[in-house]
């Protein structure tokens, strides 16, 4: 049976219209204030799509800044914040807080940067500490998971090379802790003067979260929820849950704050984090469906056998390394949440 998709719902639209200028001109976006000492600014990210990521700087009532997800640290990542800063009239010297979504180096990579220039103090959940100290050993243990995927020889290499254990781990990093405040659902950021309340959304990774500002409308989602790209999952380490059925129950605990204005780490500014959310996990239904339908035609198949019945965009045939690896993966958690991982042939 095929049932027709329902048409994709539009993104939402852009709040600022230079950011919104500046994606379709393919540029970065100024230093722009969002609220009375709240400024968003992009940090270019080269290595991947998106290729900008926005950084917010909070202002304290102490003055000092706060800066949520300082971005990408490599070429002039740490470059354009410095400047984005100097046209505060400000410098790295007055962060006395760095604040991280989750883990990936588009998001923490300037971090600890920014903590040798200021002594400022990052502030990540407990559980991206736990993974970044863990990384070296999930990529290994990713290796055996590859081996049973059923992957042609051809990609193999590829995919163990960007997921396994041929990740390249810690780019710049040095022996510094990851953070210096661990983060748990409900806790306040120590931002003097405003209540920022960290909300614990795992999914895209198992210690993402998001920060609520009630007082001034905002809601900062760093890749929990974008408002074109359709985040990937479990991309955070090796978890014991289901990276899928938490990033479902992620999206949903966004349903309380409806009215505020949506601060994502790419892209643009928006409002109904609650429309958009839906659209997300209307996407996930529907990959659901596609998995379910691809195991009722097929025998004992493999992972891959799976994922190749599944119209990821663009095709599971024009996939290598990391993008396939998620796919897989994605494939694999939406057959856990079915019930059904029992009928996939470890191969
Ligand atoms: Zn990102």
């Amino acid at each position: 049976m095929t049932t027709v998709p329902p048409p994709a719902a539009p993104a939402p639209e852009p709040i600022s219209p230079v950011q919104a200028a500046a994606l379709r001109d393919g540029v970065l976006p100024p230093v722009e204030e969002v609220r009375p000492g709240v400024w968003t600014l992009a940090v270019p990210f080269r290595f991947g799509v998106p290729d900008a990521t926005l950084v917010y700087v909070v202002e304290g009532s102490d003055g000092a800044l706060a800066v949520i997800d300082p971005g990408w640290a490599a070429d002039d990542g740490l470059e354009a914040l410095r400047d984005g800063l100097s046209t505060l009239a400000r410098s790295l010297d007055d962060v006395a807080l760095v604040v991280v979504t989750h883990l990936h180096a588009d998001h923490l990579g300037a971090a600890a940067a920014i903590r040798r220039a200021s002594g400022a103090r990052i502030a990540m959940h407990r559980l991206e500490v736990e993974a970044l100290g863990r990384e070296r050993e999930d990529a290994v243990a990713n290796d055996a998971d590859v081996a049973t995927w059923g992957l042609p020889e051809d990609l193999r290499a590829g995919v163990v090379e960007a997921w396994g254990s041929g990740r390249r781990i810690g780019l710049g990093r040095t022996s510094e802790p990851f953070a210096d405040l661990l983060l748990e659902d409900g806790d306040e950021l120590p931002v003097p003067g405003r209540t920022i309340v960290t909300l614990w959304t795992p999914g895209h990774t198992a210690g993402h979260c998001c920060f609520v500002d009630e007082a001034d409308g905002l809601l900062f989602t760093g890749d929990h929820v974008l408002p074109r790209i359709n985040s990937g999952i479990g991309l955070g380490g090796r978890t014991t849950t289901n990276p899928l059925g938490d990033y479902l129950a992620s999206l949903g605990r966004l349903d309380r704050y409806a009215d505020l204005e949506v601060c994502p780490g790419h892209e643009y500014r928006f409002r109904d984090v609650v429309g958009r959310a839906r659209t997300l996990a209307r996407h996930r239904e529907e990959r659901s469906r596609h998995v379910a339908e691809a195991l009722d035609v097929l025998h004992e198949p493999t992972l891959f056998e799976v994922a190749a019945r599944v119209p990821f965009s663009g095709g599971i045939g024009s996939m290598t390394g990391l993008l396939l690896a998620s796919a897989l993966t994605q494939t694999a958690f939406h057959a856990a949440l079915l019930g059904r991982s029992g009928e996939i042939r470890p191969a």
